[in-house]
């Protein structure tokens, strides 16, 4: 099925590697063991910079990545709009990295702006919408969004939380406007095209690594790259596949299961062992 062995990974983060501030059984074994290994992580969540990201990792006792090596849909979204409109003028809602991002080639113009961008985290109210709506209604404004996820996982008072994703986030627009977004993050296959270029790696030749079926595993499929789900986030051990999306190369209950797995297929892949900690 595959014509080439996997030489490269990407990896998603939150449901994978950590869990709010904690780190899940076996991200620091593997971290260590992709010292080697060309990896770059690929993340859904637009409102982290990379720099904060490296950090979180660090501070839960991960090795740190180089921010380099991190793309979140944020930069993406910055990254397409740049090639789809030299100088856009955009109105955004989303906490965090979004604005930053995006200033960096566009300009902000609640007024008369070309494009309608939609990211995650607090901020969405009904002053915003109306705005909003009203740009994409009277001036034809493009209406996109950082990621398609319909939830995300979080962490409030050292509890679980599920919070409203971009998806979700998105829907009040598309629905009083009748005007379909356009999602760039996983599963599309901007992301993942990003990160194959920074590890000039072909697609046949790099192995998809993530907790979600829907996102990290359909859009890496459809690209032709090796899969590997990691039932450690959103898709809990036991769970029937679902039957709508292909099945991964590898689907496995947490990240040492997938370790053993791939030094079994593809020895040489991950650096050896050398501390089991
Ligand atoms: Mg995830």
């Amino acid at each position: 099925m595959h014509s080439e062995q996997p030489r490269a990974l990407l990896l998603d983060m939150d449901g994978l590697l950590y869990h709010g501030d904690r780190p899940l059984p076996g991200a620091r074994r593997l971290l260590t063991r992709l010292a080697e290994t060309p990896h770059v992580f690929v993340t859904n969540n637009p409102i982290r910079t990379p720099e904060q990201i490296a950090d979180a990792l660090g501070a839960m006792g991960l090795p740190r990545p180089h921010p380099e090596r991190i793309i979140t849909s944020a930069l993406a979204t910055a990254r397409w709009l740049a090639q789809w409109r030299e100088n856009f003028r955009y109105f955004c809602v989303g906490a965090g990295s979004l604005d930053a991002a995006l200033r960096r080639v566009g300009q902000p113009d609640s007024e008369r702006a070309d494009v309608v961008v939609i990211g995650e985290g607090p901020g969405l109210d009904f002053e915003q919408l109306t705005i909003g709506i009203n740009l994409i209604l009277s001036r034809g404004a493009r209406l996109v969004a950082t990621n398609p996820d319909p939830s995300v996982d979080g962490v409030r008072n050292g509890r679980h939380v599920t919070l409203p994703g971009g998806g979700a986030l998105v829907a009040p627009f598309a629905a009083a406007t009748g005007v379909t977004p356009t999602f760039v993050g996983k599963p599309e296959p901007l992301l993942y095209e990003m990160a194959l270029a920074l590890l000039d790696c072909p697609a046949g030749a790099c192995l998809m690594v993530g907790d979600r079926p829907d996102t990290d595993i359909a859009g890496a499929e459809r690209l032709g790259m090796w899969t590997a789900l990691v039932r450690s986030g959103q898709y809990p051990p036991g769970r029937p596949w679902p039957t709508a999306l292909p099945q991964p190369d590898y689907d496995c209950d947490d990240l040492s299961v997938l370790m053993n797995a791939l030094d079994r297929d593809h020895p040489g892949l991950l650096s050896p062992e050398r501390d089991r900690s």
